[in-house]
């Protein structure tokens, strides 16, 4: 069985010597935090999911969800451990104490929802699509949806759920053809079918709390084919009463669970609604019977629902990256196998350990330098937004959210692509002992090849990346980003450990504005150009955002190691994974660019028949 070991110094190197969380009293929460808090808490959750959760993991593969007479049921432990989570809080450490939450700062719950998702990705989705619900109750439900329904989903007496996708309908949300009628008494009623909907009904709670698109029909009662007729709904699985209390089941039923390649502990069901009962959100005002809502649209909802879910997924990418490097490190020191190129480094032994190989080393350092620093992404981005509260100027606060929206599909896309091809290559460290399933290590692969597709395909958030985020608003966020790659690289200059970070990052950036400039003059003639050029810049996009993190953590770790503070095991390791960023991963921007600049027409002019 494959083991799991929390990457606490990491998270602690982050929030504390990266982030320096605890030089920001003033932001929301960040008061509470002191040094002992931030250890207690990351000990304490790394303690209970590679405990509990963790030797789960293979248990959810194995048995996977079962639907029998309409009841669906979760592998054997689920429920508790789910429950143990809820107990202790670790879901709801960032909600706010209003709602029942520790309201601690998000950045912290970061680290405790990446244990989740190492520990067992399948688990965590069940409390990942509660918090993508209760978010969106929170900030735009009405007072009885915010005081009744969300304490139950932070306290995980509920769970909810996201109903987007339809059997004819992923990425085209204008095709759906779920209806919401209009009610007298304000209320909708739906009728249609979703699909795929992770955790869409089991046995852990008492409720579920879909949270729904659908079209609201025309005049005539027929659905037009437009997003501006759709809008974001509220259908529990058991109606409320006005005290929290349970009613009838209400009209949404599971028409089955699908078979699938991986994350088989949680349940990916086929959603039937039949004249369900129904409440927009944000714009209604009691999820009971009897107030008129408006008609506005609630596309809101389901963007902020569908932004946040993205940034969970491209962590899921790392998450699962993380845990099977640590297990291919682990075999690469103890498998035995031939000699070392240079001499035997176990003379005594009847071989040397796989790890003496610069190839088992190339894969290694790979998970390893983009797991930290995907983290260090992901975890420095959720802090720019937290902390542009407190710019003062606006144009700084707009650079800010720009530079948020700019990173999103990159953090999704380029996260999940690279935690795919790590977890892939920890998976070789193994041979093919990878293969087989006793190690647990074909698992990770299968599970992580999901994220690559739900909450948006890759080649979708490419094309979100260059045709909305890139050159939106003038590029303020862009021109601001790449200012402060160029910046952090002017000052790390003084420093002469990072010489080789500061010049491949400075090569990266030349080709990155050459790439942006060539897509900004091509595409515009010829939208086709912007396709085509999208996935190699995506992936250009992210190579160089990892690069910028570890310039960012080289820096910190070298003048640590200069003044002598510090783990200087730890602080060496992230200098030699910083450089294997540098010279193994930065220089394929270069090809990148060869790519992109390349062109579209050898992708277009083939007939599709031909194909
Ligand atoms: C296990 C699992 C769990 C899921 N959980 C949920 C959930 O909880 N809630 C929910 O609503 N949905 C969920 N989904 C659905 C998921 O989000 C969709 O499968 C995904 O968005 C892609 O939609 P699709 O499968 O219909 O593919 P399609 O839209 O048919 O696309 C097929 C392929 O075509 C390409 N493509 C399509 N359009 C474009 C474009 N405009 N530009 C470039 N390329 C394009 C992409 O490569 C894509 O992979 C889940 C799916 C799975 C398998």
């Amino acid at each position: 069985m494959p083991s799991y070991k929390a990457p606490v110094d990491d998270f602690k190197f982050i929030l504390k010597d990266f982030l320096q969380v605890l030089e920001h009293k003033d932001l929301p929460g960040f008061d509470l935090l002191d040094d002992e808090l931030i250890d207690q808490i990351l000990e304490n959750g790394a303690k209970f999911f590679e405990e509990v959760w963790a030797p789960l993991n293979m248990i959810g593969d194995e048995q996977g969800c079962t639907l029998e007479n309409g009841v669906v049921r979760t592998p054997e432990g689920f429920k508790d451990a789910f429950q143990q989570a809820s107990a202790g809080g670790w879901n709801s450490l960032a909600i706010p104490e209003a709602f029942g939450g520790a309201g601690l700062p998000g950045i912290l719950s970061s680290c405790i929802s990446e244990m989740g998702n190492s520990s067992n990705q399948s688990l965590a989705m069940y409390g990942g699509l509660s918090s993508a619900a209760l978010m969106s109750l929170m900030y735009l439900g009405n007072d009885f949806q915010k005081n009744v329904i969300v304490p139950k989903l932070v306290s995980g007496e509920w769970t909810g759920t996201m109903n987007l996708t339809e059997p004819h309908c992923g990425t085209d949300l204008k095709l759906m053809n779920t209806r919401a009628d209009p009610q007298e008494d304000g209320t909708f009623r739906i009728s249609g079918t979703k699909i795929f909907i992770s955790g869409g009904d089991h046995d852990m709670t008492d409720n579920i709390i879909h949270m729904v698109i659908a079209k609201i029909p025309n005049e005539q009662g027929k659905l037009e084919n437009s997003l501006g007729t759709v809008n974001f709904f509220m259908v529990p699985k058991f109606l409320i009463n006005e005290d929290g209390s349970l009613g009838a089941r209400n009209g949404v039923t599971t028409g089955s669970i699908e078979k699938k390649m991986g994350i088989k502990g949680n349940a990916t069901c086929v959603l039937n609604y039949d004249n369900a009962l129904a409440f927009k959100v944000p714009e209604s005002k009691a999820p009971v019977a009897g107030e008129k809502q408006s008609s506005a649209s609630g596309m809101a909802g389901m963007f902020l629902m569908m932004n946040g879910a993205r940034m969970g997924v491209g962590m899921q990418g790392y998450s699962q990256a993380e845990v099977a490097t640590q297990n291919a490190a682990i075999y690469a020191n103890d498998r035995l196998q031939g000699r070392s190129l240079s001499g035997p480094k176990n003379p005594d032994g009847p071989a040397d350990p796989i790890i003496v190989y610069p190839d088992v080393r190339r894969m290694l350092m790979m998970g390893r330098s983009f797991s930290e620093g995907a983290r260090a992404l992901h975890m420095w981005l959720s802090f720019l937004g937290t902390s542009a509260s407190k710019l003062t100027s606006d144009t700084e606060k707009q650079a800010a959210n720009e530079i948020s929206n700019l990173l999103t599909p990159v953090i999704k896309g380029y996260l999940t692509d690279m935690g795919f091809v790590s977890t892939n290559a920890a998976m070789q460290c193994f041979g093919g002992h990878g293969f087989i399933k006793e190690h647990g290590m074909e698992q990770f692969v299968r599970d992580s090849r999901i994220n690559q597709i739900y909450e948006g395909a890759n080649g979708v958030q490419a094309l979100d990346l260059v045709g909305r985020k890139l050159f939106a608003n003038g590029m303020i966020g862009t021109n601001a980003y790449y200012a402060m790659i160029d910046s952090d690289i002017a000052e790390a200059k003084a420093l002469p450990e990072l010489e080789i970070m500061c010049a491949g990052l400075e090569r990266s950036m030349t080709r990155l504005r050459e790439a942006t400039s060539w897509i900004a003059e091509n595409a515009l003639a010829d939208r086709e150009e912007a396709g085509a050029a999208s996935y190699d810049f995506m992936t250009m996009f992210g190579t160089i955002s990892l690069g910028f993190m570890w310039l960012k953590m080289m820096k910190i770790a070298q003048t640590q190691l200069n003044a002598g503070t510090g783990n200087a095991q730890f602080l060496n390791k992230k200098m030699a994974h910083g450089n294997f960023w540098a010279q193994k991963m930065l220089p394929d921007t270069a090809s990148l660019l060869e790519k992109i600049q390349s062109g579209g027409d050898v992708l277009m002019t083939m007939e599709a028949s031909s194909f």
